[in-house]
C-alpha cells in the first residue's frame, strides 16, 4: 500500500489538470509574444488563465503576475521592495519558510535592518510587537509573513495584520503558498500589497506560481529582457504550466467546501487515533486547534527517543508511508527544523508533520496507525 501524507511538500496533479496541460502543450506551441495566429492563441490561453486566477482573489488580473513558483515570488516581491521601493526595513519572523529566511539573511547583508516578530510557544505572532515594530522608527518597512505556516499549520491573522499596516504605512506581504487553494480569500476586503503562490501544493503543476501585487505599487521588472508580464518579469511564460495552474486553482475552490470537510474528518479522525497509541502526544503549534490551524496539516511530537525516530521513518517508508520529518533534532546530527526549535516543543521528542488532501482515506489512517501501533511495541 502507498500512502501519502505529505501534500504540503507537494500534491498530486489533477487529472483534469493534466488533461488540460496536455491540450495546451499539443495544439498551442506558439510563442505569446508572437502576433501571429500561433502566437495569439497560446497568449488568449494565458490571459484566461490569469483572468479566472484574479476572479478567485477578487483582484484585477493585471495584477497577477506569473512567476515559476513561490520561491521566486518571495525572492522577487522582497528585493522589488528594496531595489525599487526604498524599503529599509522587513518585519518578519522566525518561522517563515527558507524562501524568505534566505532571502532577508542576504538583504541583511546590503544594511537592510531585519526585525523578527516574537511569537508565542504555539507559534502564533505577537500582534502587540508587531504593532510596536511597526512604529520603530520612520524607514519604509515592509511585512513579510507567511499565511499558513508549513510546518505547523498555524493561520496568520491576516485582516489584522493587514490593518496594523495601514494604520502605519507598512507594505505588507505574505507567502500564501500554504493557502492559495485551501483557503478562501478576497483581496478587496483586506489589504495585501504583496502575496506569493504556488500552484504544486493544491493540484496544479511544479515550475509555476504567481505573485499578487497590488495595482500601481511596482513597475520596475524584478527579472530583465522582454516585456512579458507587463515588462516586470521577462521570459517566454510557460503556457502548458500557466493553464494547468489556473484549472488546478479553479478545480480547489470549486469544490473548496466538500474537501474541507472530508479533510478534516480525516484530521480528526487521525488526531483521536492517535491519542489512543500513544496518549501523550504532543501537539506542536496550534496543530489540534481546528479554528487557528490549517485543516490540512499537523505536526506532532512523539514520545518516543529521538534514537528510535529513525527506525520508525524507516518502518514507515518500509510500509509505503509518507510524510515529513520536520523534526526539532534528527540523531542528534541534522540540524532540524527551524519552526519547531523556534516554538515550545517537546524538544527532545522527535516531530512528525502529516498533511493531507482529498485524495487521502479513513483507511489509509487505519493503515498508518497499525503501522504505528506496530512500532510502539518495539
Ligand atoms: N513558502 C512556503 C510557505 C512553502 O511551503 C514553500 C514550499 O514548500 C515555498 C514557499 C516555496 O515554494 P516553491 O516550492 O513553489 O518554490
Amino acid at each position: 500500500m502507498k500512502v501519502y501524507f505529505d501534500n504540503a511538500a507537494t500534491t498530486k496533479l489533477r487529472e483534469e489538470v493534466i488533461e488540460v496541460m496536455m491540450e495546451a502543450m499539443n495544439s498551442s506551441y506558439g510563442n505569446p509574444s508572437s502576433s501571429h495566429s500561433f502566437g495569439r492563441t497560446s497568449r488568449a490561453l494565458i490571459e484566461s488563465s490569469r483572468k479566472e486566477i484574479a476572479k478567485h482573489l477578487n483582484v484585477n488580473p493585471q495584477e497577477i503576475v506569473f512567476t515559476s513558483c513561490g520561491t521566486e515570488s518571495n525572492n522577487s516581491i522582497l528585493r522589488s521592495a528594496i531595489d525599487f521601493l526604498d524599503v529599509k526595513t522587513i518585519i518578519t519572523s522566525k518561522i517563515e519558510h527558507y524562501a524568505i529566511l534566505n532571502v532577508v539573511d542576504f538583504l541583511k547583508t546590503k544594511k537592510i535592518r531585519v526585525e523578527y516578530v516574537n511569537i508565542d510557544d504555539d507559534g502564533n505572532i505577537d500582534l502587540e510587537h508587531l504593532r510596536s515594530l511597526a512604529k520603530i522608527d520612520d524607514s519604509k518597512k515592509i511585512v513579510s509573513l507567511m499565511y499558513v505556516n508549513n510546518e505547523i499549520g498555524n493561520i496568520l491573522d491576516l485582516a489584522e495584520v493587514s490593518q496594523i499596516c495601514q494604520e502605519n504605512s507598512v507594505l505588507f506581504h505574505t507567502d500564501a503558498v500554504q493557502a492559495i487553494g485551501h483557503f478562501k480569500i478576497d483581496l478587496k476586503q483586506i489589504k495585501i500589497d504583496f502575496l506569493s503562490a504556488s500552484a504544486h501544493k493544491f493540484h496544479g503543476p511544479k515550475g509555476v506560481g504567481f505573485s499578487y501585487i497590488r495595482k500601481n505599487v511596482l513597475s520596475e521588472a524584478f527579472i530583465l529582457g522582454g516585456q512579458q508580464e507587463r515588462g516586470l518579469r521577462a521570459g517566454t511564460e510557460a503556457v502548458h504550466n500557466i493553464v494547468g495552474m489556473s484549472k488546478a486553482l479553479s478545480i480547489s475552490y470549486n469544490n473548496l467546501e466538500k474537501e474541507f470537510i472530508h479533510i478534516k474528518e480525516l484530521k480528526s479522525y487521525f488526531v483521536s487515533k492517535l491519542k489512543r497509541i500513544f496518549p501523550n502526544t504532543f501537539f506542536n503549534g496550534n496543530s489540534d486547534n481546528s479554528i487557528k490551524n490549517s485543516y490540512l496539516i499537523i505536526n506532532v511530537a512523539l514520545p518516543i527517543s529521538s534514537s528510535k525516530i529513525d527506525l520508525l521513518n524507516f518502518q514507515l517508508d518500509l510500509k509505503g508511508i509518507a510524510c515529513s520529518k520536520g523534526s526539532a533534532c534528527q540523531s542528534g546530527a541534522a540540524l532540524g527544523s527551524h519552526v519547531i526549535k523556534n516554538i515550545e516543543s517537546k524538544s527532545n521528542w522527535p516531530s512528525l508533520r502529516f498533511s493531507f488532501s482529498s485524495y487521502n482515506t479513513f483507511k489509509e489512517i487505519d493503515y498508518l496507525m497499525e503501522t504505528l501501533r506496530s512500532f510502539e511495541k518495539i
